[in-house]
This record gives structure tokens, C-alpha cells and sequence, in this order.
């Protein structure tokens, strides 16, 4: 059967994965440290047989492995397979099991980590050992990448990487990793796998206004708490223009067709409301979104502050970086001092002998369903990579139960992965991977 020993270690390595604390705050004060991560991995692809480079990124402690197994045919483009070994922080006070624990209950693995997402670094391991320890040859080279940093942008990761060796990606022309390949139940036991084709753009504005500093028990009109708030609360009222892209017009026809029930172009919303769960992250395809996330001023009870500062998280869809810039320049006024941290949005079409290989693989596995694109509201290391050109998708495949609440999982208390969904997804990787 198709990737028998790599199914039967899966669910070890990703737990023990789990039970590595790779915590990353993004915090330049805190240093994270992925090196024992990295050494794991490192160490279990050298047990058989491989010679994998391990780098440390600009900062020590912050490390990444990268090996490549050699195809059939080197005339053709490779295949990265790349996944991030840090996590976002995890308070224990708020969870059932430890967060790094890597506990196996009730038929899930348990931990930071689960989803996002050392479930599909553990299936790539699987599968690369698999390969290695059976002489399997892959139609073209693969580059499994095992990265840090991917939760602060990827600077001590992907980014570095691309910047400093990318000799490690030479001759790579596509490339998958996280959030994509998982399915969602839309009808009785009638799936779709979601493979993401696309990312928004982000856009990280810091915010700053100056005002009249003074006593606070007098008379004021030039407050700059008061400004910033009435400026961002303004931005929070504001609802960019509901623009239908080609992966987000796909998807929901494929759903049409999928539930019998009709897809109206000119209201996707109601189509994206019937989507349940993933409707948050969906909703967040339709326009562009300007959350504010961070606020920052005064220092006393009794004293208006000169100075208020905020931050926030701007999400853009492809296309439309200049129209978002001038409209939050329009919504926050010519007062209001910007300054602008921006990573690209990330596009391909959903067609190809890939993707023919990913509807395939999961064909085989998992029959009758179907396989559909979306855009992702995130960003991932694809940003970084497409620097060198390369094609992207997001292709983790993990079957899931109807009524597990994937998206919540990300960065949220008890995540978990079941423990079904990563040997299923095992198996399609390592169809797919035979075939790419
Ligand atoms: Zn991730």
C-alpha cells in the first residue's frame, strides 16, 4: 500500500514535533529559537540517508534545513515542499492539554503546532523518509525546506534564505506548503478540497498624530488620543468595494454546483454565508479589511498626551494595492502621519499538470470529491518565495470531520489535528509527490 511506513511514523513525528517549544513572538526582544526543531528534522532525514544543509538565519538559535532529493528527469523545473517549525505563542492556563505536549486523545493530536503547522511538516518528513528509505525517484527534483520565522514574516526564514542562499532553490519553478488542501463538508459526506491559489496582500500601517499636550482638567480640543480613535474608528466603519476575483468566483461556483443551490455574481456574500465556519476567512476575500490591532498613548490619569499612536493590520486584495492606499489616506485625513510595512498579495491559476496531480492523488483517495481553489485571507512564506519567481499553492491535504471548525484553530486554544486526517493526508502526499 502507498506509503505505509510513512503513515505508521506520522502521527509520532508530529507530536514529538508538538513537544518542541518553538514559540515565536515576533517580539525582537524575545528570542525564539527553532534550532531543536530544526536539529529533529535534520537529524531524521540524515538517519536515512540524506545529507541535509542546516542554516542558521542571521540570528543564532534561528534554524532551517534544506535538503534535496534528485528526480528523474533534471531538465524539469523542481518541486518545493516547504513548512515553517515555529508557532505562535500558547498561554497553558487556557488549554485542556499542555500546548506542547503533543498529546494523542480522543483520536487527535493535541498542541500548538497542530494545524499551523508541524501536521503537514511531520507529513512531509514522513514522506521524504519514505521515499529515501524505499529508493523511491520523484519525476523531478523536490526540495523539502523546513523553515523558521514563517509567524513574523520569515525574516529569519524564507525571506533570509531567498536573499542569502538561494542557490538551495536553484531550478525551482512551483512549490506547496500550508493552508490549502483541507477539506470542508458542503453537502451529506459529499467533500471539497480547498487548495489555495492565492493570498492577500498585507499591509501593516503604523499610525501616529500629534496634539496639544496640557492638564487634563482643562478645556481641549486638539487631543491626539481623541484624533486617533475617532480616525480608526472611522476606518473600522469603512467597507472597501466587494470586488469577485477569479480563485473567489471558482470556488463559489464549484460550491454551486457541488449544493444545487445557485451562486448569484451579484451577491456573493449570501453565497459566502452558507459557507459556515470558513465564512469568516472567505468574507475576508470579497474586498480589502484594515483592522486595528494595537494602541499606544499617554502615560497619566491627569495629563493629555502631545502624541497617540496605533497599528493596523491592512489586508489587500490582489490588484488593488493603490486604491487601498488612497482610499485610507481619504478615510484618515491628511492629519493622521502613516507609515507603511508591505508584503505582497500572491496569485496563480488554478490548472496545470500539479494541479492535476493534486485532484488526482485525492481522487484516489478520498472518491466522488472535488477539489476547488481559494484565496487565502493570510500571508505565508509563498510571499518570500515568489521573489524567486516561484508558482504557489496551498496544498497541506487533511480530511476533516463536518463539524470541526478548521480556521478557528489557527493561532486559537486547543488546537488540534485529527489523527485520521494526517495518515489520510500522508497518503495523498505522498500520491501526489510520486506523480508531480
Ligand atoms: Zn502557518
Amino acid at each position: 500500500m502507498t506509503g505505509s511506513a510513512a503513515v505508521t511514523e506520522v502521527v509520532t513525528l508530529a507530536s514529538e514535533l508538538i513537544a518542541i517549544d518553538t514559540s515565536n513572538t515576533g517580539d525582537p526582544g524575545v528570542r525564539s529559537n527553532e534550532r531543536a526543531a530544526a536539529e529533529y528534522v535534520a537529524e531524521k532525514l540524515a538517519e536515512v540517508g540524506y545529507e541535509p544543509v542546516y542554516v542558521e538565519s542571521g540570528a543564532p538559535g534561528r534554524g532551517n534545513v534544506v535538503v534535496r532529493l534528485p528526480g528523474a528527469d533534471p531538465s524539469r523545473g523542481a518541486l518545493l515542499v516547504h513548512g515553517h517549525l515555529d508557532v505562535v505563542p500558547a498561554d497553558a492556563r487556557e488549554w485542556s492539554v499542555h500546548p506542547f505536549s503533543g498529546e494523542v486523545r480522543d483520536g487527535y493530536v493535541w498542541g500548538r503546532g497542530a494545524v499551523d503547522m508541524k501536521g503537514m511538516v511531520a507529513m512531509t518528513l514522513a514522506v521524504a523518509r519514505a521515499f529515501k528509505r524505499d529508493g523511491v525517484v520523484p519525476p523531478r527534483d523536490i526540495v523539502f525546506a523546513f523553515l523558521a520565522d514563517e509567524e513574523a514574516g520569515g525574516f529569519y526564514g524564507a525571506r533570509w534564505l531567498v536573499e542569502n542562499r538561494p542557490e538551495l532553490f536553484e531550478g525551482v519553478t512551483e512549490a506547496i506548503s500550508e493552508v490549502g488542501g483541507f477539506s470542508v463538508t458542503l453537502r451529506d459526506g459529499v467533500r471539497a478540497y480547498l487548495v489555495e491559489t492565492a493570498e492577500k496582500g498585507v499591509v501593516w500601517l503604523r499610525l501616529r498624530v500629534q496634539g496639544t499636550a496640557g492638564h487634563g482638567s482643562m478645556l481641549h480640543t486638539d487631543n491626539a488620543v481623541a484624533k486617533l480613535a475617532a480616525a480608526v474608528t472611522r476606518l473600522d466603519r469603512h467597507r472597501f468595494p466587494l470586488i469577485l476575483t477569479d480563485p473567489v468566483r471558482e470556488l463559489l461556483t464549484g460550491v454551486a454546483e457541488i449544493t444545487g443551490v445557485p451562486f448569484d455574481e451579484d451577491d456573493p456574500e449570501t453565497a459566502v454565508a452558507r459557507l459556515g465556519n470558513l465564512a469568516r476567512m472567505i468574507g475576508a476575500t470579497l474586498r480589502d479589511t484594515a483592522n486595528v490591532t494595537m494602541f499606544d498613548a499617554g502615560y497619566k490619569a491627569n495629563v493629555v498626551p502631545s502624541e497617540a499612536r496605533a497599528t493596523v493590520d491592512g489586508r489587500v486584495l490582489p490588484g488593488r494595492e493603490r486604491a487601498f492606499e488612497a482610499e485610507i489616506a481619504r478615510i484618515l485625513g491628511p492629519e493622521i502621519e502613516r507609515e507603511w510595512d508591505s508584503l505582497p498579495p500572491v496569485q496563480t491559476t488554478f490548472d496545470g499538470t500539479l494541479v492535476d496531480a493534486m485532484v488526482s492523488a485525492i481522487g484516489v483517495e478520498d472518491p466522488g470529491a472535488r477539489v476547488l481553489p481559494y484565496m487565502l485571507s493570510a500571508g505565508t512564506d509563498a510571499k518570500s518565495f515568489q521573489l524567486l519567481g516561484i508558482r504557489h499553492f496551498g496544498f497541506a491535504p487533511l480530511r476533516l470531520p463536518p463539524d470541526l471548525d478548521f480556521s478557528a484553530l489557527f493561532h486559537g486554544v486547543d488546537e488540534r489535528v485529527p489523527v485520521d486526517a494526517l495518515t489520510f493526508g500522508t497518503r495523498v502526499l505522498d500520491r501526489f509527490l510520486r506523480d508531480c
